[in-house]
């Protein structure tokens, strides 16, 4: 629980310090990108210095997509619930996933047979899957599988997980699994942590995993990591599972005053 408050404080005075910056940055880069290509149209097609103007605009570029994370990230997205079958989020953002991960990795998916309601932003959901991917990607350079299967789950007493307490009930289990590169245990520590990144300067910019734990906590979720250097890494997303009498909630009584009466 402690950990968790720790992550939470820590994202909340990252996210309104970052949120400023980034927003300044942004209009920066906008003039950046604006004059630097106007100079590159005003010179003449052999004019050496074209490539080094060539060169800051792709810099720039790095930078407006770093700003575009990072706004991303603190921005308080305000989640729009619905109910909505896990399974058929995974099904119409597949195709997108597969164009992630690449030719060379082999994507699995493999699904509960019955719907598994749960109340979520389908955004969101689709959000951090397309985050698991690029990780696995970047995880799966030389090639590999990537496995995705949801089953529902339960738990009958309240149980600890690396982010604090869960509540006893019906869940819904989504694993995230790859054949890559894996973790060690002090990674596997850090990686939730707001810009904490193994990746090269503008390949990584270490939000991803920051965005998935901000979302799942706040779907009542939580996450739980299992890797190994040189074998993988496997995610556990649990959300609270909807269950069929709450999603009929509001109909219920009525059909129950009707047959009463
Ligand atoms: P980024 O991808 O920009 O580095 P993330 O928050 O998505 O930021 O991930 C943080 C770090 O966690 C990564 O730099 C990497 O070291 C590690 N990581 C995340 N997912 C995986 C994975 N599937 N396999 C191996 N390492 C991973
Ligand atoms: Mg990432």
């Amino acid at each position: 629980l402690e950990e968790q408050l720790r992550q939470s404080q820590k994202m909340e005075s990252i996210g309104t310090f970052a949120g400023g910056i980034a927003h300044d940055f942004n209009n920066i880069l906008t003039a950046i990108v604006g004059y630097g290509t106007m100079a590159l149209l005003q010179s003449a097609e052999d004019d050496p210095r074209r490539d080094a103007i060539d060169q800051m605009l792709r810099a720039a570029e790095k930078a407006a997509h770093l700003t575009k994370d990072l706004l991303l990230f603190c921005r308080k997205q305000v989640s729009q619930k619905s109910t909505v079958d896990i399974n058929e989020i995974i099904r119409t953002t597949s195709t997108f996933l597969k164009r992630i991960i690449g030719e060379d990795v082999e994507c699995r998916v493999s699904l509960h047979a019955e719907p598994m309601p749960v109340s979520a932003d389908p955004h969101q959901l689709e959000q951090v899957l397309m985050n698991f991917a690029t990780n696995a990607r970047d995880a799966m350079e030389a090639g590999g599988i990537f496995t995705i299967t949801t089953e529902p789950t339960r738990f009958d007493e309240q149980f600890i997980s690396i982010h604090g307490y869960g509540r006893p009930g019906g869940y819904v289990l989504i694993t995230v699994s790859d054949t890559g590169s894996g973790m060690d245990k002090t990674t596997q520590e850090h990686i939730f942590d707001p810009f904490f990144t193994t990746k090269e300067v503008g390949k990584g910019t270490g939000l991803g995993l920051a965005v998935v734990y901000g979302i799942v906590k706040d779907h009542d979720g939580f996450i739980n990591v299992y890797s190994e250097p040189g074998k993988g890494t496997t995610f556990r997303i649990y959300l609270p599972q909807l269950s069929a009498s709450i999603q009929e909630g509001p109909t219920e009584p009525e059909r129950f005053q009707v047959r009463g009466t």
